[in-house]
């Protein structure tokens, strides 16, 4: 039988590292993209060799810029001949007081969050539709569903419009590709390590499990979207927040 490829952007450290686990585990061949961080993408590419004798791909890319997405999947397609999956789970968040906040860093927000997902989204289709089977998983937040911050006012826009990129997909590619996103709530990663400790006691009461998530509760989530026990799920967006009640 032959093994299956996921590609996960964003995949050196946080929510892509711990799905780059589960993935290897489950003998899928692995490519990490990375955009700024070689040596934890290469320590990641080594443990996932080493402990499940997994075949991993590295590969540099920023998921915002178009001929550098174009390149990394001919690279995939030159490797490997065909890709299954692909997750979507680069991501930044640029938190900052409205009054602070610039049109620039509003702009890198959505281009890295929702215009990078599009692009690679678009790449991955053609070879997927060729194929005739596929699957995309996008990372959304509970932030473009329902949670309000204002001091991330450009994350929260770019993770709704990822959420309904995620359904319009869904039904471009229909009935080939499944196209579905995980909207996680609070994670323990780095994205929320400058966080105010008082700040995260507060939201941590606001969630029925009383904690922040571990990158491993989310990275289950989405690889269960790839695995056949998920084949009749598309255009969904499944929540994973511990219950959290603003
Ligand atoms: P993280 O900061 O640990 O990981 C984000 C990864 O994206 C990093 O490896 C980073 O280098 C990479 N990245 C950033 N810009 C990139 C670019 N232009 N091209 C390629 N890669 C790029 O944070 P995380 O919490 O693991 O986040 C993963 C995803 O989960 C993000 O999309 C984030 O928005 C989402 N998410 C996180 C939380 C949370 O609380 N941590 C909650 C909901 C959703």
């Amino acid at each position: 039988m032959k093994q299956k490829v996921v590609l996960i952007t964003g995949g050196s450290k946080g929510i892509g590292a711990a799905t780059a686990h589960i993935f290897a585990q489950k003998q899928y061949q692995i490519i990490i993209n990375y955009a700024h961080d070689e040596q934890k993408a290469n320590q990641l590419k080594e443990t996932l060799e080493k402990k499940y004798k997994a075949t991993v791909l590295t590969i540099k890319a920023d998921v915002s810029k178009k001929e550098q997405v174009k390149q990394m999947i001919e690279t995939i397609i030159k490797t490997f001949g065909y890709i299954d999956v692909l997750v979507n789970n680069a991501g930044i968040a640029i938190d900052q007081t409205f009054e602070e906040k610039t049109e620039q860093e509003f702009q890198t927000v959505l281009n890295v969050n929702l215009i990078g997902p599009f692009l690679t989204s678009k790449e991955v289709a053609k070879y997927m539709l060729e194929q005739g089977s596929g699957k995309i998983i996008n990372i959304a937040s509970t932030n473009g569903i329902d949670t309000i911050y204002p001091e991330s006012m450009d994350y929260d826009a770019s993770k709704a419009g990822l959420i309904s990129l995620t359904k319009n997909l869904a039904t471009e590619l229909a009935p080939i590709i499944q196209v579905n996103a995980v909207a996680p709530g609070w994670v323990n990663t780095e994205m929320n390590q400058e966080l105010d400790q008082e700040f995260v006691k507060k939201e941590q009461q606001k969630i029925l499990l009383g904690r922040f998530a571990h990158p491993n509760e989310i990275a289950s989530v989405i690889y269960f979207l790839a695995t056949e026990e998920a084949s009749y799920i598309n255009g969904s967006v499944i929540r994973v927040d511990g219950g959290f009640k603003a």
